[in-house]
């Protein structure tokens, strides 16, 4: 006989003890045609139980994949947990991606069922001539005889919950059944898809939630601005299950005025979001005069934060920035900065400098740098190397994969390129494709773009790695000048000098109206040094 107890660790339990614990906290969810719908925790479980056993009913079986193409909203939140709670696999897809991508993504993934927001109605019918597997189209929302014009056969959300009578129970499933899947953005070469396990979703929900982590708790009013197709909306949906927060859900419209209008209308108490998004939320509070009296904290990550965010949030606003960092393929929390008993004494300024990295990594994983040979570096601080991790929430095999993702000493390498220091703070220094390579030497972008967007005249840069005659890779910026602002060459590189070595300094700035960003709100590097990486080779 154990001693212990011992139950499976499932996502249908964390939406069970939502409804029945927390079944009155309200869900806030932004439609897709604008209007805002109001339900709760116990409406959430109550829809995920009557989808899941209409999955059933239409034919799918174990394991089978359903996906979603869709914004942050009620279903989609319904979909997260009865798709997974019914035994299916949850797939969310970006929609931003290409067409030909969409395709392979669905193919590769053998989706049988693809939930859709109306916004996607178009492009699905578009595609579907190509998506082979797929044999129910779903539309989220009521009958709507526009879109089933467009698709064929096409079933509604709301039809299919209201025949089911409603005596559903979560079946018993076994920890170690997939529940959801994600493909990584495939800036090169296909999407690769990390398919997740109930056990290391909950494991994720319980590792990334601690007083140190995420921490949200039941007294919470949650934003998640970082989309439910990006990396499980870095888990926020199962954690606030967990804790019984509130949950805001913002729909399509991620502008700052439209998030202003929510934060103060929903007393939003804290937000997740990539800094693309912050930077907008920055510019809209300043327009519009607002205070964002009711947030405290908000969690970013996604792509470096911007040092001059952390105190401009803090002063003006009083929102402290968490910083983070993670990937599709570690659930996705690595790390997460907060700082420890022993910085309580430092000024606010010396905080928020170590605050500027991606922070520690929580109880569950645990990181290391290696050279390109595999041997172990030093951790203090100063070594560059490549980033490895390991725990109970990180890929292992990819979807459809022969063989493991690991390295032999089953760790695996992030394609990042990090320092830590004594205490375990890392800090991201570049992906190691972007990384720019002069002389020999590394030159960091992510430290570059920061000093970039200090300037007053910036509102947005990325460093890029164009090619040189004598020093193989120099730093070229591509800056987006502030609203009404025509900053000089000159100015923006004077702007380096004394705040990183003379030798890193970039060769020349190039000004744009826009950056170009991808669907999960990160600048597109790739295809910037496309266009402009060949810019210094005539003058080298
Ligand atoms: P993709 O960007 O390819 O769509 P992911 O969302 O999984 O896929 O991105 C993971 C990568 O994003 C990390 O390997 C890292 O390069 C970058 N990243 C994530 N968070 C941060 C952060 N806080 N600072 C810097 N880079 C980050």
């Amino acid at each position: 006989m154990p001693s212990m107890m011992t139950q499976p660790l499932t996502i249908s339990s964390l939406v069970r003890h939502a409804g029945q614990y927390h079944g009155q906290t309200q869900i806030v969810s932004v439609e897709t045609d604008g209007s805002t719908t109001r339900t709760n925790w116990s409406e959430v479980e109550h829809n995920a139980l009557r989808l899941a056993s209409a999955l059933g009913r239409l034919g799918c079986e174990t394991s089978d994949r359903c996906a979603t193409i869709a914004w942050n909203n009620r279903r989609h939140l319904e979909i997260y947990f009865g798709v997974a709670g019914g035994g299916y696999v949850c797939h969310t897809i970006n929609p931003r991606l290409f067409p030909e991508q969409l395709i392979y993504i669905m193919n590769h993934a053998g989706d049988k069922v693809l939930f859709l927001d109306s916004t996607f109605v178009p492009a699905v019918a578009a595609l579907r001539p190509q998506l082979k597997t797929i044999e129910h189209y779903v539309l989220m929302g009521g009958r709507d005889e526009e879109a089933a014009a467009q698709i064929e056969g096409l079933l509604f959300y709301d039809e299919l919950l209201a025949a089911e009578p409603g005596d559903f129970e979560w079946p018993e499933l076994d920890e170690m059944l997939p529940s959801s899947l994600c493909y990584t953005s495939g800036t090169t070469g296909n999407p690769k898809g990390v398919q997740y396990l109930h056990r290391t979703t909950v494991l994720h929900t319980l590792g990334a939630n601690q007083p140190d982590g995420l921490a949200l708790s039941a007294k919470d009013i949650m934003l998640p601005v970082v989309p439910m197709f990006h990396a499980n909306a870095w888990g926020i949906p199962y954690i606030t299950a967990a804790v019984g927060s509130s949950l805001v859900l913002p729909g399509p419209n991620l502008d700052g005025h439209s998030l202003v209008r929510l934060i103060d209308e929903e007393k939003v108490t804290m937000s997740a979001g990539v800094p693309t998004i912050w930077m907008g939320l920055l510019q809209a509070l300043e327009e519009t005069g607002s205070k964002a009296e009711s947030l405290t904290r908000s969690m970013v990550g996604g792509s470096a934060l911007p040092s001059s965010m952390i105190p401009e949030f803090r002063d003006k606003y009083g929102v402290e920035l968490i910083h983070g960092w993670g990937m599709t393929e570690t659930s996705p929390l690595g790390s997460l900065n907060q700082l420890l008993a022993k910085h309580h004494s430092l000024g606010p300024e010396e905080q928020a400098k170590l605050r500027e990295g991606q922070g520690r990594p929580p109880f569950g994983v645990e990181l290391r740098l290696v050279d390109e040979d595999g041997n172990r570096l030093a951790e203090d601080g100063q070594t560059q190397g490549n980033l490895q991790i390991r725990g109970h929430w990180i890929v292992d095999t990819y979807f459809g994969a022969e063989t493991t993702a690991l390295t032999g000493d089953g760790w695996f390498d992030t394609g990042d390129v990090a320092t830590i220091d004594a205490d375990g703070y890392m800090i991201i220094r570049d992906r190691s494709k972007d990384i720019i390579k002069s002389g020999g030497e590394w030159i960091s972008t992510v430290e570059l773009e920061d000093i970039a967007i200090s300037h007053p005249d910036v509102a947005n840069a990325a460093a890029i790695a164009a090619r040189h005659r004598k020093w193989d890779e120099r730093p070229v910026i591509i800056a987006v000048p502030q609203a009404g602002k025509e900053p000089d060459k000159q100015s923006i590189l004077q702007h380096f000098e004394g705040r990183i070595a003379k030798w890193q300094i970039p060769d020349d700035v190039i000004f744009v109206s826009e950056l170009p960003i991808g669907g999960t709100g990160k600048i597109l590097k790739h295809k910037l040094r496309t266009e402009y990486g060949d810019v210094l080779w005539d003058a080298g």
